[in-house]
């Protein structure tokens, strides 16, 4: 399914309550065949003022995060587990990622990535089933089936998490070269 008519379906979706809160859904922006995407947890507030994913503070840390692999914005695509906010910026529940899984199926169905970022906790288990540990997780290869796509998975804190916690920037970062190198031998 195009990407384009998967929006529109989301934009109208009511299934689960976050729909009642939302002002826009934030369905995810970028390259259509990027080789790699980034998975957050769901829309912050600012995001569901704007309907773009990682925008603000986390959004810009997350722009240096992709720079430091060589890459633009616009070559990468971006989304969350969850399409609509959270009210008060909180973790989605797991009904809400269940509700919302079928349209992170089909993005990346659609997208077909080689490499898969989990950005924090709730990405990971999102994609995975497997929720925690990211502070051992991240920077170690996974492999993850979403759909009937198999991707190689790469964990990393969320830029939110770094902008509170910057002692796991260097974690991040050698994440990021592992991407960044897989990358360039691959592609
Ligand atoms: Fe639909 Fe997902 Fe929004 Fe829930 S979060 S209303 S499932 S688009």
């Amino acid at each position: 399914m195009k990407l384009i008519v998967l929006k529109a379906k989301a934009e109208s979706c009511e299934a689960c309550d976050l729909c009642k809160t939302r002002t826009n859904v934030v369905f995810g922006e970028g390259n259509p065949q990027a080789q790699i995407v980034f998975v957050g947890e769901g829309p912050g507030r600012t995001e569901n003022d704007t309907g773009r994913p990682f925008v603000g503070r986390a959004g810009k840390l997350l722009t240096n995060m992709i720079l430091s692999i060589g890459l633009k914005r616009e070559d990468v695509y971006i989304l969350n587990i969850v399409k609509c906010w959270p009210p008060n910026n909180r973790k989605p529940t797991q009904e809400e990622m269940n509700a919302c899984r079928p349209f992170l199926v089909r993005q990346l169905e659609t997208i077909q990535p080689r490499v898969i970022v989990a950005l924090g906790n709730t990405a990971l288990g999102g994609l995975t089933g497997n929720d925690g540990g990211i502070t051992k997780r991240c920077g170690v290869w996974e492999d993850v089936e979403v759909g009937y796509i198999k991707s190689k998975l790469m964990p990393c804190f969320h830029p939110s998490y770094l902008l509170r916690e910057p002692k796991y920037k260097d974690n991040a970062w050698y994440a990021l070269n592992s991407v960044r190198k897989l990358l360039r031998e691959t592609i």
